[in-house]
């Protein structure tokens, strides 16, 4: 028997005796938080003998390690997991949401009108190229009708995001509205309240602005959103950044 064979039964029995236990009424043993998400992220047979997350130091060994994705429920509806692009040593990365209608069909992260935009603020607010800056998301498969991913397909993906931004190290995190402030910086993050000023997620500065899918729908957001960027433009010493923020 094959290790990944024996192993396969010990995890099939481990399963039935949790299954008898919530026949007898009893609960089954308490696990920490640490070890579901071990076990949600690593701890399944065919992933036994490979790189754990914590091992992996690049961008594509995190990319191979996610795979084709079944941990949480919205792998079910996706054409494309939506990883993130860029440049792998970015200064700057803006994390949004969760992939699209476009993003799902091209597999690539803010391909649609909002990503457009978000494009036209890059270059042409930003004098940056779009691939100077690494563009990702919070949730990497697209949430049936566009709906809010739910906290607990948060919760499953972001240790994908948490490794990305460890492997790039960028100087600053651009959050673009509310789903990813409140994935990066707490449940109580209001994008109203809480947009244009300074945070920090792993020690990297954070700074939250609206989505870009928001200035569509409400151009008046624009000029703040625009005073946010020129903050991000000072920290990271660009042309045309402010310097009170
Ligand atoms: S959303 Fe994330 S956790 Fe869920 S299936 Fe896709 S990659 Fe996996």
């Amino acid at each position: 028997m094959t290790t990944i064979e024996e192993l396969r039964q010990v995890f099939s029995w481990l399963k039935e005796q949790l299954v008898t236990y919530r026949e007898l009424g009893l609960e089954p043993p308490p696990l920490s938080q640490r070890t579901v998400q071990y076990l949600m992220l690593c701890g399944t047979p065919e992933n036994m003998g490979k790189k754990q997350l914590a091992e992996i130091s690049s961008l594509e060994d995190l990319r191979a390690f996610i795979g084709q994705c079944t941990r949480c429920p919205l792998h079910e509806g996706r054409k494309n997991l939506v990883f993130g692009e860029g440049n792998p040593r970015a200064r700057l990365v803006f994390v949004g949401e969760a992939p699209g209608r476009e993003e799902d069909i091209m597999g690539q992260p803010f391909v649609g009108e909002a990503g457009r935009l978000l494009t036209r603020i890059i270059e042409n607010g930003m004098g940056l190229r779009r691939e100077d800056v690494y563009i990702c998301n919070v949730i990497k498969c697209r949430p049936p009708g566009n709906r809010d991913p739910e906290t607990k397909e948060v919760q499953t993906c972001l240790p994908f995001l948490q490794k990305q931004l460890e492997i790039i190290k960028p100087e600053v995190i651009c959050i673009l509205g509310r789903i990813a402030g409140q994935a990066l910086l707490g449940r109580d993050f209001k994008i109203t309240q809480d947009r244009g000023k300074w945070s920090e997620f792993q020690g990297i500065p954070v700074m939250p602005t609206f989505h870009p899918a928001y200035l569509l729908r409400n151009p008046r957001a624009k000029r703040p959103v625009w005073e946010d960027i020129q903050k991000v433009m000072d920290r990271l010493g660009l042309p045309g950044g402010r310097t009170n923020g």
